[in-house]
């Protein structure tokens, strides 16, 4: 198909990825971001995100080796160090790390059944539960890395990146779309990419005039992990303690604790469980409870850190009912989005199906707009 004016509304790790894939096939972007490069509104920034290959869905374990690539490929393409394989701990109920191991298996992938003194001995840091698996191909994503990256890789292809551009709204008109923008002429192009996490709602049903039929229930939350020094953090396994054996499957613990080391020490956090928020008007300041959870957490599983001493942070998640992405397009609008708390490692394979999309080729039938 032939050149197209596209235009991403949203700079995150989902926009700037999309950006990239749509320069890298020859369109003309232009990349609208509402905050400054690196800003800590959204979900992308931070020296840290977990990248793996261990779905038990085997939907999503396929689309995560295609994202590998796809890293290796970004850092190719600009000559930063984005991913680091440091491996990664699964630890848990005996059921739940053997469904693991059976996936990377079917992927055919290096994985290692461990008990816990065989951790213990590998990682004193880290305690781990009943059963354990270990595989290599996993690790540290550097998150403001990886959005400069794309926006870098963009540029190159000749995108236009702007910062501090505000989308208030989109019109359909006729086979294109208009784009109005704080403050700036508006721009005509043939296709937009929405890629604005938890802002999605928001733009989409005001400020703008129908572009989409339809939109899957988005529950915004600010999520609160935090850093705890330890020695060499950098030599962390990313980990995963899936709940059900030793952790109870309750609470700030139902849906496990996942943490690995930075630059700012060893994060960790529980999956999910933030208060829900508006994205223009949340109270930043930490909960006082969360992070005394988090040091008990830490106090029994992770013996490497100084439990007493937890740096929180806060982070929005935009999670659809099923947990799965948004990818779809209606006319000339596609969405990018619902990235539930873990979309972060799928980031390039998310562009390159925008990228698909807004050429008109379909995307996977479970990241559609109409879904029930
Ligand atoms: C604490 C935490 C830990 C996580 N850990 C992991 C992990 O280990 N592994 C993993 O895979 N995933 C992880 N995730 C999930 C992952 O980080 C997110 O899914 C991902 O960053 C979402 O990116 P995004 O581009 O959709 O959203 P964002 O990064 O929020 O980007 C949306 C952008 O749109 C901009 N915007 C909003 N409105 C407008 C507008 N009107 N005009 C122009 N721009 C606008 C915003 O300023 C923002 O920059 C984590 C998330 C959090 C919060």
């Amino acid at each position: 198909m032939s050149v197209r004016r596209v235009v991403v509304a949203g700079g995150g790790a989902m926009g700037s990825a999309a950006a990239w894939r749509l320069a890298a096939r020859g369109d003309e972007v232009t990349l609208l971001e509402r905050f400054w490069p690196g800003h800590d509104r959204g979900s992308s920034y931070g020296t840290s995100r977990i990248f793996r290959l261990a779905y038990t869905d085997p939907f999503y374990a396929d689309l995560t080796v295609r994202a590998l690539s796809l890293w290796q490929q970004l850092e190719e393409a600009t000559g930063r160090r984005i991913l680091t394989l440091t491996g990664a701990v699964d630890h848990g109920p005996a059921a739940a790390i053997e469904a693991l191991h059976e996936s990377l298996t079917r992927l055919g992938r290096p994985a290692e059944r461990l008990v816990p003194e065989q951790v213990a001995e590998r990682w004193p840091g880290l305690r781990a539960d009943t059963s354990a698996l270990y595989h290599p191909e996993a690790g540290r994503l550097h998150a403001d890395e990886s959005v400069a990256a794309f926006q870098q890789a963009a540029r190159d292809r000749g995108a236009d990146i702007r910062h501090g551009a505000r989308v208030t709204g989109l019109s359909v008109q006729g086979d294109g779309v208009r784009v109005r923008i704080e403050g700036q002429d508006d721009i005509r192009a043939d296709a937009v990419v929405v890629a604005v996490g938890s802002w999605t709602a928001g733009l989409l049903a005001n400020g703008s005039d129908g572009p989409v039929r339809s939109l899957p229930a988005l529950r915004v939350t600010q999520e609160q992990p935090a850093h705890f020094p330890a020695t060499d953090p950098l030599s962390w396994p990313s980990f995963i303690h899936h709940p059900g054996a030793a952790l109870p499957a309750v609470g700030a613990t139902a849906d496990g604790v996942y943490g690995l080391g930075s630059v700012d020490g060893v994060k960790a956090g529980f999956h999910g469980i933030g208060p829900v928020v508006d994205p223009d008007r949340r109270d930043r300041t930490p909960d006082p409870e969360t992070l005394r959870a988090l040091a008990v957490y830490a106090e029994r599983w992770l013996p490497g850190v100084q439990y007493t001493a937890p740096e929180p942070l806060t982070c929005l998640y935009t999670t659809t009912k099923q947990h799965d992405f948004i990818a779809d397009r209606q006319g000339p609008v596609t969405v990018l989005g619902g990235c539930s708390g873990h979309a972060f490692k799928f980031a390039p394979v998310l562009g390159e199906l925008a990228a698909a999309l807004v050429h008109g080729q379909p995307g996977p039938d479970r990241f559609t707009l109409d879904r029930p």
